[in-house]
Protein backbone atom coordinates (compact mmCIF):
# COMPACT_ATOMS: atom_id res chain seq x y z
CA UNK A 1 0.00 0.00 0.00
CA UNK A 2 1.46 3.08 -0.96
CA UNK A 3 0.60 6.68 -0.22
CA UNK A 4 -0.08 8.08 -3.75
CA UNK A 5 0.69 6.48 -7.17
CA UNK A 6 1.25 7.99 -10.21
CA UNK A 7 0.74 6.96 -13.51
CA UNK A 8 2.83 8.82 -16.32
CA UNK A 9 6.42 10.41 -15.89
CA UNK A 10 6.28 13.32 -17.75
CA UNK A 11 6.44 17.26 -16.43
CA UNK A 12 3.23 16.83 -14.54
CA UNK A 13 4.06 13.31 -12.90
CA UNK A 14 7.56 14.08 -12.00
CA UNK A 15 6.51 17.12 -10.40
CA UNK A 16 3.65 15.64 -8.40
CA UNK A 17 6.43 12.58 -7.09
CA UNK A 18 8.67 15.36 -6.33
CA UNK A 19 6.55 17.51 -4.22
CA UNK A 20 4.78 14.38 -2.54
CA UNK A 21 8.32 13.09 -1.65
CA UNK A 22 8.88 16.71 -0.11
CA UNK A 23 5.58 16.58 1.35
CA UNK A 24 6.73 13.27 3.16
CA UNK A 25 3.99 11.17 1.20
CA UNK A 26 4.95 7.36 0.33
CA UNK A 27 4.91 7.58 -3.74
CA UNK A 28 5.47 5.30 -6.93
CA UNK A 29 5.73 6.80 -10.34
CA UNK A 30 4.35 3.97 -12.80
CA UNK A 31 5.95 5.10 -16.59
CA UNK A 32 5.00 2.49 -19.83
CA UNK A 33 8.39 4.14 -21.40
CA UNK A 34 11.86 2.92 -21.11
CA UNK A 35 12.55 6.54 -19.61
CA UNK A 36 10.71 9.42 -17.89
CA UNK A 37 9.92 12.94 -19.94
CA UNK A 38 6.93 11.93 -21.83
CA UNK A 39 6.38 14.70 -24.70
CA UNK A 40 9.98 16.67 -23.69
CA UNK A 41 11.69 13.61 -26.26
CA UNK A 42 9.70 15.54 -28.88
CA UNK A 43 10.51 19.18 -27.88
CA UNK A 44 13.66 19.98 -30.52
CA UNK A 45 12.94 23.44 -30.24
CA UNK A 46 14.57 25.91 -27.75
CA UNK A 47 12.29 26.67 -24.82
CA UNK A 48 12.55 29.87 -24.04
CA UNK A 49 9.48 30.22 -22.01
CA UNK A 50 9.88 27.67 -18.68
CA UNK A 51 9.94 30.83 -15.85
CA UNK A 52 14.09 31.25 -14.54
CA UNK A 53 15.08 28.51 -17.14
CA UNK A 54 16.53 28.11 -21.07
CA UNK A 55 16.80 24.80 -22.92
CA UNK A 56 17.87 24.15 -26.16
CA UNK A 57 15.65 21.77 -26.46
CA UNK A 58 13.13 19.42 -24.17
CA UNK A 59 16.20 16.84 -23.90
CA UNK A 60 18.16 19.33 -21.94
CA UNK A 61 14.94 20.78 -19.97
CA UNK A 62 15.01 17.25 -19.09
CA UNK A 63 18.35 16.52 -17.69
CA UNK A 64 18.00 19.92 -14.93
CA UNK A 65 14.43 18.16 -14.16
CA UNK A 66 16.83 14.91 -13.98
CA UNK A 67 19.12 16.36 -11.45
CA UNK A 68 16.50 17.13 -8.86
CA UNK A 69 14.40 13.63 -9.22
CA UNK A 70 17.27 11.49 -9.40
CA UNK A 71 18.03 13.26 -5.21
CA UNK A 72 14.29 13.06 -4.40
CA UNK A 73 13.16 9.71 -2.75
CA UNK A 74 10.76 8.23 -4.63
CA UNK A 75 9.98 4.97 -6.62
CA UNK A 76 9.95 4.86 -10.12
CA UNK A 77 9.48 1.84 -12.26
CA UNK A 78 9.55 2.95 -16.06
CA UNK A 79 8.77 0.48 -18.69
CA UNK A 80 5.74 -0.61 -16.38
CA UNK A 81 2.54 -1.65 -18.11
CA UNK A 82 -0.96 -0.99 -17.01
CA UNK A 83 -3.72 -3.74 -17.79
CA UNK A 84 -6.40 -2.53 -15.77
CA UNK A 85 -6.68 0.12 -13.02
CA UNK A 86 -9.75 0.49 -10.74
CA UNK A 87 -10.07 4.10 -9.91
CA UNK A 88 -13.24 3.81 -7.38
CA UNK A 89 -10.64 1.09 -5.32
CA UNK A 90 -7.30 2.74 -6.38
CA UNK A 91 -5.99 -0.74 -7.39
CA UNK A 92 -3.92 -1.10 -9.99
CA UNK A 93 -3.15 -4.50 -12.34
CA UNK A 94 0.50 -4.43 -13.90
CA UNK A 95 1.00 -6.75 -16.90
CA UNK A 96 3.64 -8.60 -14.69
CA UNK A 97 0.80 -9.79 -12.45
CA UNK A 98 1.39 -7.59 -9.58
CA UNK A 99 -1.35 -5.23 -8.01
CA UNK A 100 -0.84 -2.31 -6.41
CA UNK A 101 -3.09 0.23 -3.82
CA UNK A 102 -2.88 3.59 -2.89
CA UNK A 103 -4.30 5.83 -0.85
CA UNK A 104 -4.64 8.33 -3.59
CA UNK A 105 -4.26 8.32 -7.04
CA UNK A 106 -2.69 10.35 -9.98
CA UNK A 107 -3.24 10.47 -13.72
CA UNK A 108 -0.56 11.88 -15.23
CA UNK A 109 -0.18 10.09 -18.72
CA UNK A 110 -0.45 13.29 -20.73
CA UNK A 111 -1.31 13.01 -24.63
CA UNK A 112 -0.10 11.67 -27.71
CA UNK A 113 -0.06 12.65 -31.76
CA UNK A 114 -3.50 12.06 -33.52
CA UNK A 115 -3.15 9.92 -36.53
CA UNK A 116 -4.47 10.42 -39.83
CA UNK A 117 -5.32 6.34 -39.90
CA UNK A 118 -4.66 6.31 -43.67
CA UNK A 119 -2.86 3.32 -45.63
CA UNK A 120 0.98 4.21 -45.64
CA UNK A 121 0.99 5.91 -42.20
CA UNK A 122 2.28 3.61 -40.22
CA UNK A 123 3.76 1.72 -42.73
CA UNK A 124 6.28 4.25 -43.51
CA UNK A 125 7.07 5.52 -40.62
CA UNK A 126 10.77 6.30 -40.31
CA UNK A 127 10.54 5.82 -43.98
CA UNK A 128 9.62 9.46 -44.70
CA UNK A 129 7.51 10.20 -42.05
CA UNK A 130 8.80 13.87 -41.06
CA UNK A 131 8.37 13.85 -37.21
CA UNK A 132 9.64 17.26 -36.66
CA UNK A 133 10.80 20.26 -39.03
CA UNK A 134 13.57 21.14 -36.46
CA UNK A 135 15.28 18.31 -36.60
CA UNK A 136 14.62 16.57 -39.80
CA UNK A 137 14.31 19.11 -42.36
CA UNK A 138 18.15 19.01 -43.35
CA UNK A 139 17.20 15.13 -43.86
CA UNK A 140 14.58 16.18 -46.64
CA UNK A 141 16.87 19.37 -47.87
CA UNK A 142 16.09 19.94 -52.05
CA UNK A 143 13.06 17.10 -52.08
CA UNK A 144 9.05 17.91 -52.36
CA UNK A 145 7.41 17.42 -49.06
CA UNK A 146 3.72 17.48 -47.85
CA UNK A 147 2.51 18.75 -44.62
CA UNK A 148 -1.08 17.90 -43.22
CA UNK A 149 -2.92 19.87 -40.63
CA UNK A 150 -4.03 23.95 -40.03
CA UNK A 151 -3.01 25.22 -37.05
CA UNK A 152 0.03 26.48 -35.64
CA UNK A 153 2.61 23.55 -34.98
CA UNK A 154 1.44 22.16 -38.75
CA UNK A 155 1.99 25.93 -40.62
CA UNK A 156 5.24 25.97 -38.50
CA UNK A 157 6.53 22.86 -39.90
CA UNK A 158 5.47 23.96 -43.83
CA UNK A 159 7.25 27.61 -42.76
CA UNK A 160 10.76 25.61 -41.43
CA UNK A 161 10.29 22.91 -44.59
CA UNK A 162 10.00 25.82 -46.75
CA UNK A 163 13.31 27.06 -45.67
CA UNK A 164 15.44 23.85 -47.58
CA UNK A 165 12.50 22.09 -50.07
CA UNK A 166 11.46 23.20 -53.54
CA UNK A 167 7.87 22.87 -52.72
CA UNK A 168 5.58 22.12 -49.61
CA UNK A 169 2.13 20.98 -50.21
CA UNK A 170 0.08 22.24 -46.89
CA UNK A 171 -3.32 19.86 -46.97
CA UNK A 172 -6.19 21.29 -44.28
CA UNK A 173 -9.32 19.95 -43.88
CA UNK A 174 -10.90 23.12 -42.54
CA UNK A 175 -11.65 25.91 -45.01
CA UNK A 176 -8.81 28.28 -43.55
CA UNK A 177 -6.33 27.95 -41.59
CA UNK A 178 -6.02 28.20 -37.94
CA UNK A 179 -2.62 29.18 -37.39
CA UNK A 180 -2.01 32.65 -35.52
CA UNK A 181 -1.38 35.69 -38.11
CA UNK A 182 2.02 35.58 -37.57
CA UNK A 183 2.66 32.60 -39.46
CA UNK A 184 -0.20 32.78 -42.10
CA UNK A 185 1.45 36.22 -43.40
CA UNK A 186 4.52 34.62 -43.56
CA UNK A 187 2.74 31.68 -45.42
CA UNK A 188 1.44 33.68 -48.06
CA UNK A 189 4.35 35.49 -49.19
CA UNK A 190 6.35 32.19 -50.14
CA UNK A 191 5.43 30.73 -53.53
CA UNK A 192 7.17 27.60 -52.83
CA UNK A 193 3.92 26.71 -50.26
CA UNK A 194 0.70 25.48 -52.01
CA UNK A 195 -2.06 25.16 -49.42
CA UNK A 196 -4.86 22.61 -50.59
CA UNK A 197 -7.88 23.75 -47.90
CA UNK A 198 -11.06 21.84 -47.80
CA UNK A 199 -8.78 19.07 -48.73
CA UNK A 200 -7.77 15.41 -47.04
CA UNK A 201 -5.03 13.63 -47.78
CA UNK A 202 -6.27 9.67 -47.89
CA UNK A 203 -3.06 7.69 -48.55
CA UNK A 204 0.32 7.86 -48.44
CA UNK A 205 2.19 5.72 -51.38
CA UNK A 206 5.88 4.05 -51.73
CA UNK A 207 7.48 0.68 -50.74
CA UNK A 208 10.73 1.44 -49.39
CA UNK A 209 10.43 5.11 -48.85
CA UNK A 210 7.32 7.20 -49.41
CA UNK A 211 7.22 8.47 -52.88
CA UNK A 212 3.71 10.23 -52.92
CA UNK A 213 0.50 11.17 -51.58
CA UNK A 214 -3.16 11.19 -52.53
CA UNK A 215 -4.97 13.77 -51.56
CA UNK A 216 -8.79 14.45 -52.28
CA UNK A 217 -10.18 18.24 -53.09
CA UNK A 218 -13.77 18.53 -51.51
CA UNK A 219 -16.01 15.71 -50.86
CA UNK A 220 -17.03 13.89 -54.65
CA UNK A 221 -13.99 14.90 -56.35
CA UNK A 222 -11.78 12.37 -57.56
CA UNK A 223 -8.50 12.22 -55.52
CA UNK A 224 -5.18 12.83 -57.46
CA UNK A 225 -2.26 12.05 -56.28
CA UNK A 226 1.39 14.64 -55.87
CA UNK A 227 5.19 13.21 -55.74
CA UNK A 228 6.73 13.60 -52.43
CA UNK A 229 9.75 12.37 -50.08
CA UNK A 230 8.35 13.53 -47.01
CA UNK A 231 5.58 13.87 -44.95
CA UNK A 232 4.84 15.42 -41.96
CA UNK A 233 1.60 14.99 -40.08
CA UNK A 234 0.33 18.07 -37.27
CA UNK A 235 -3.16 17.56 -36.34
CA UNK A 236 -3.55 18.04 -33.40
CA UNK A 237 -3.90 15.51 -29.94
CA UNK A 238 -5.59 13.13 -27.90
CA UNK A 239 -5.25 12.61 -24.29
CA UNK A 240 -4.54 9.26 -22.95
CA UNK A 241 -7.44 8.23 -21.03
CA UNK A 242 -8.33 4.62 -22.30
CA UNK A 243 -7.24 3.10 -19.16
CA UNK A 244 -9.20 5.30 -17.44
CA UNK A 245 -12.78 4.87 -19.89
CA UNK A 246 -16.07 4.90 -18.20
CA UNK A 247 -14.94 5.14 -14.64
CA UNK A 248 -14.60 9.14 -14.32
CA UNK A 249 -16.20 12.76 -16.12
CA UNK A 250 -13.96 13.32 -19.04
CA UNK A 251 -15.12 15.98 -21.93
CA UNK A 252 -16.05 15.28 -25.36
CA UNK A 253 -12.65 15.28 -26.70
CA UNK A 254 -11.65 12.60 -23.53
CA UNK A 255 -9.84 14.92 -21.43
CA UNK A 256 -10.19 14.61 -17.34
CA UNK A 257 -12.66 17.12 -15.74
CA UNK A 258 -10.99 18.47 -12.72
CA UNK A 259 -11.63 21.04 -10.29
CA UNK A 260 -8.97 23.88 -9.27
CA UNK A 261 -7.47 21.65 -6.61
CA UNK A 262 -6.89 18.98 -9.65
CA UNK A 263 -9.88 16.26 -8.33
CA UNK A 264 -11.68 14.15 -10.48
CA UNK A 265 -15.46 13.26 -9.68
CA UNK A 266 -13.85 10.11 -8.22
CA UNK A 267 -12.53 10.84 -4.35
CA UNK A 268 -9.01 10.38 -4.31
CA UNK A 269 -8.36 10.33 -7.83
CA UNK A 270 -6.48 13.56 -9.48
CA UNK A 271 -5.63 13.97 -13.02
CA UNK A 272 -2.46 16.75 -13.61
CA UNK A 273 -1.06 18.08 -16.83
CA UNK A 274 -2.04 17.90 -20.20
CA UNK A 275 -4.27 14.73 -19.79
CA UNK A 276 -6.85 17.20 -18.06
CA UNK A 277 -5.59 20.46 -19.67
CA UNK A 278 -7.31 20.84 -23.19
CA UNK A 279 -7.03 24.38 -23.73
CA UNK A 280 -3.34 25.14 -22.85
CA UNK A 281 -1.27 22.68 -22.44
CA UNK A 282 2.29 23.54 -21.53
CA UNK A 283 5.47 22.78 -18.96
CA UNK A 284 4.92 24.87 -16.56
CA UNK A 285 1.00 24.16 -16.18
CA UNK A 286 2.04 21.06 -15.94
CA UNK A 287 4.59 21.01 -13.16
CA UNK A 288 2.23 23.41 -11.45
CA UNK A 289 -0.79 21.11 -11.78
CA UNK A 290 1.52 18.65 -10.12
CA UNK A 291 2.28 21.19 -6.85
CA UNK A 292 -1.25 21.70 -6.65
CA UNK A 293 -2.17 17.93 -6.27
CA UNK A 294 0.75 16.66 -3.99
CA UNK A 295 -0.24 19.71 -2.15
CA UNK A 296 -3.81 19.01 -2.08
CA UNK A 297 -3.03 15.30 -1.42
CA UNK A 298 -0.99 15.86 1.96
CA UNK A 299 -3.40 18.34 3.48
CA UNK A 300 -5.86 15.04 3.06
CA UNK A 301 -3.70 13.04 4.56
CA UNK A 302 -4.27 12.84 9.08
CA UNK A 303 -1.55 10.78 10.40
C1 LIG B 1 7.03 19.55 -30.36
C2 LIG B 1 6.56 20.09 -29.03
C3 LIG B 1 7.02 21.31 -28.59
C4 LIG B 1 6.61 21.81 -27.35
N1 LIG B 1 7.11 23.02 -26.94
C5 LIG B 1 6.74 23.50 -25.73
C6 LIG B 1 7.29 24.73 -25.24
O1 LIG B 1 8.12 25.38 -25.88
N2 LIG B 1 6.85 25.18 -24.02
C7 LIG B 1 5.93 24.49 -23.28
O2 LIG B 1 5.60 24.95 -22.18
N3 LIG B 1 5.42 23.33 -23.72
C8 LIG B 1 5.79 22.81 -24.91
N4 LIG B 1 5.26 21.64 -25.35
C9 LIG B 1 4.21 20.97 -24.53
C10 LIG B 1 4.79 20.19 -23.35
O3 LIG B 1 5.78 19.28 -23.79
C11 LIG B 1 3.66 19.47 -22.62
O4 LIG B 1 2.71 20.43 -22.18
C12 LIG B 1 4.17 18.68 -21.41
O5 LIG B 1 5.11 17.71 -21.80
C13 LIG B 1 2.99 17.99 -20.69
O6 LIG B 1 3.47 17.17 -19.67
P1 LIG B 1 2.61 15.95 -19.10
O7 LIG B 1 3.46 15.32 -18.04
O8 LIG B 1 1.25 16.39 -18.76
O9 LIG B 1 2.42 14.94 -20.31
P2 LIG B 1 3.47 14.16 -21.23
O10 LIG B 1 4.70 14.94 -21.45
O11 LIG B 1 2.66 13.73 -22.40
O12 LIG B 1 3.86 12.86 -20.36
C14 LIG B 1 2.94 11.83 -20.10
C15 LIG B 1 3.69 10.57 -19.67
O13 LIG B 1 2.74 9.57 -19.29
C16 LIG B 1 3.14 8.31 -19.82
N5 LIG B 1 1.96 7.45 -19.95
C17 LIG B 1 0.90 7.60 -20.78
N6 LIG B 1 0.02 6.58 -20.60
C18 LIG B 1 0.54 5.78 -19.64
C19 LIG B 1 0.10 4.58 -19.02
N7 LIG B 1 -1.06 3.99 -19.35
N8 LIG B 1 0.89 4.01 -18.08
C20 LIG B 1 2.06 4.60 -17.71
N9 LIG B 1 2.55 5.74 -18.27
C21 LIG B 1 1.79 6.34 -19.21
C22 LIG B 1 3.77 8.67 -21.16
O14 LIG B 1 4.63 7.62 -21.61
C23 LIG B 1 4.54 9.95 -20.80
O15 LIG B 1 5.83 9.68 -20.32
C24 LIG B 1 5.68 21.09 -26.56
C25 LIG B 1 5.23 19.83 -26.99
C26 LIG B 1 5.66 19.34 -28.21
C27 LIG B 1 5.17 17.98 -28.67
Amino acid sequence: MHDVIIIGAGPAGLSTAFWCDELGLDTLVLEQADAVGGQLHRVYNPINNYLGLKARNGEELLERFAADVDNADFDLWTQTSITSADLKARRIALASGEELQSIAIVIATGVRPRELGVPGEKELAGKGMIESATRDRQLFAGHDVCVVGGGDAAVENALLLAEVCPTVTLVHRGKKLRARSEFTEQLQALHCITVFTESVLTRIIGDERAEAVEIQRKQGLKPFQLAVRGVLIRIGVEPNTDLFKGQLETDEGGYVVVNSQQETNVPMVFAVGDVANPVAPTISGATGAGATAAKVIASRFTR
